[in-house]
């Protein structure tokens, strides 16, 4: 078991690498099956004859987004000029009004695969941790 442990593991690159999703403006990866509601939790290394997952097929689904509604809701504008601004994101969310506490308002404006949307207890409980992790860094 590689992750969860002491190594720091890219597990987006590695999805991305995998061909399973591709990168959002909003830095989640998404993909026309599950949108942007998926993730990746365990890295497991194993020496056996598994078959090889087929990589994704297809366009990213914000190659045809022309509302591009991700852009537009982040109340931070950190993903204006094509380019996401983590600095911008983090300094929004930090904000004792901000309404990114505990959510990503451009992720849950992405109109692509909405059934996969997780409820709202599981969004805060991710966005809560993430969150935890910022005010320990900064
Ligand atoms: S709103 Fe459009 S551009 Fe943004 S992640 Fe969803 S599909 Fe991609
Ligand atoms: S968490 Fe908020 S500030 Fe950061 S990218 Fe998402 S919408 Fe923008």
């Amino acid at each position: 078991m590689l992750y969860p442990g002491d190594a720091p593991v890219g597990l987006q690159a590695l999805g991305r690498l995998a061909g399973w999703h591709h990168e959002s403006p909003f830095r989640v990866g998404v993909n026309a099956e599950w949108g942007s509601w998926f993730a990746y939790r365990a890295v497991v290394l194993v020496d056996t004859d598994l078959p090889a997952t087929v990589p994704m097929s297809g366009e990213s689904p914000c190659a045809g987004c022309a509302d591009q509604t991700c852009v537009t809701a982040c109340p931070a504008g950190a993903l204006d000029e094509c380019e996401f601004s983590l600095q911008k994101c983090i300094a929004y969310r930090r904000r004792p009004e901000s309404r990114c506490r505990i959510t990503c308002v451009a992720r849950t404006s992405c109109p692509v695969r909405p059934e996969h949307r997780y409820d709202d207890a599981q969004i805060a409980h991710s966005y809560s941790r993430s969150l935890a992790m910022i005010e320990a860094l900064y």
